[in-house]
Order: structure tokens, then C-alpha cells, then sequence
């Protein structure tokens, strides 16, 4: 006998942080890193950024077709953030949890709490937060890509999306992206361990113990 019967839980790790702190360049790094974690690719009503890909950093669609995917359903959680709709599609998280795989989510605190209300025991949530004000101000004007007014709601913004930090499990400073990325991996590897996480494990446990 061995322990082939025990399998893991798939989980799903939440990273939110306010625009500008390296959330995307943290999750990028992840999904390179681990295998097993898959990326969920909201979909979102705002124009792509230069560079952004459609089906890979979001699927970009009409107001319309989002409406109507909200009201049949389709999202995990939804919310407006800025002037924009953003949505988690259910199905392909649903499919990536029941192989196995641990799935990753971009989203802030108002779909942070709804996927909490739904499925809390598979979800582990961390928030990230940028190393001073300055150091924000710089990451969002390196962008160099939204105009002017923008930058200065998305500051104002990030004052609000930084008070939640509390209702997160874990938060980390961005000093480093190096020891941000491991601090994240260090997260994932432990949670994978939970007890709770680790299905056939009693019955293996009584085996091992000629029960
Ligand atoms: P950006 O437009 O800069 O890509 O994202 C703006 C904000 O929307 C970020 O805080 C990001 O985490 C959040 N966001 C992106 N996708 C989703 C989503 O599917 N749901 C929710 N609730 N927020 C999202």
C-alpha cells in the first residue's frame, strides 16, 4: 500500500493590489515558475493597452455582450472598477480546479469578497502592496501609456483599494521582485499543504496505522 490515493484540492490564489505595485509582473513570474497554476484571464470592457494581448491578458469585450454575461450567470464575480467592467468567467476556473490545477486571480477587493462569500475553504487571498508613494507614483507614470487625468484618479484610487488590505491573508511589500516572487511561491507551496487541501489522507493515515 502507498499513497497513491491521496490528491491534492486545487486552490485559488487571489492577488490584489492597487495599480503600479508589480502584481503583474509577480503573477507573471508565478505562472512561469509553477506548473500547476493556472492564470485566470478576466474579461473586461476597457480598451486594450498597447501590448495586451486578447484571450491572454484579458478577453476584451462590448458593454453589451458583459451585460449580458452578468445577468446569465457566466462570472464568478464581476465589478466596476474605474469606469470599466471587470469579470472572472466561471467555467474555465471551474474546469482547472477539477483537474487538479491551482488557479491564479488578478482582482481587486469587490471580487475578492464575492469569491469569499462563495468558495472561502479554497481560497487564499494576498494582498501587495508598493514600497512607498513615491516609488507607486513612479510605476504608474512609467506606463507612460494612460493620460494625465488618469494617473491621478488611478493615485486617489489606489488610497482606497490600500484600505482593505486587512481583509486579506497575507500581505506583502514589493521592495524586491525577487523576494516578493519567492515570498508568493513560499505561500503557495504551504497552503498546498494544508490538511484540509489533502483528500484521501484520513483513509490513508488509518491504513498506515493498521486501523
Ligand atoms: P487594469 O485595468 O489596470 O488591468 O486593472 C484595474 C483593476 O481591475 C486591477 O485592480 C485589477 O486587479 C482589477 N481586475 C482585473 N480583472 C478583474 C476581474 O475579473 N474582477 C475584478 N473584480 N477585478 C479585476
Amino acid at each position: 500500500m502507498n499513497d497513491a490515493a491521496i490528491h491534492r484540492r486545487g486552490l485559488m490564489l487571489v492577488l490584489s493590489s492597487p495599480s503600479g505595485a508589480g502584481k503583474s509582473t509577480i503573477s507573471k513570474a508565478l505562472l512561469q515558475a509553477e506548473p500547476q497554476l493556472a492564470m485566470s484571464v478576466s474579461a473586461t470592457t476597457r480598451t486594450p493597452r498597447p501590448g495586451e494581448v486578447d484571450g491572454k491578458d484579458y478577453h476584451f469585450i462590448a458593454l453589451e455582450r458583459m451585460k449580458g454575461m452578468i445577468d446569465q450567470g457566466e462570472f464568478l464575480e464581476h465589478a466596476k472598477v474605474f469606469d470599466n467592467y471587470y469579470g472572472t468567467p466561471r467555467a474555465p476556473v471551474e474546469a482547472a480546479l477539477a483537474s487538479g490545477k491551482d488557479v491564479l486571480f488578478d482582482i481587486d477587493w469587490q471580487g475578492t469578497q464575492q469569491v469569499a462569500a462563495n468558495a472561502r475553504p479554497d481560497l487564499v487571498t494576498v494582498f501587495v502592496l508598493p514600497p512607498s508613494v513615491e516609488e507607486l507614483e513612479r510605476r504608474l507614470r512609467g506606463r507612460a501609456q494612460d493620460p494625465e487625468e488618469v494617473i491621478q484618479k488611478r493615485m486617489s484610487k489606489a488610497a482606497d483599494e490600500m484600505s482593505h488590505w486587512p481583509e486579506y491573508d497575507y500581505v506583502i511589500v514589493n521592495r524586491d521582485l525577487d523576494v516578493s516572487i519567492a515570498s508568493v511561491r513560499s505561500i503557495l507551496h504551504a497552503e498546498r499543504l494544508k490538511r484540509v487541501r489533502q483528500v484521501g489522507m484520513a483513509d490513508f493515515v488509518n491504513k498506515l496505522r493498521g486501523a
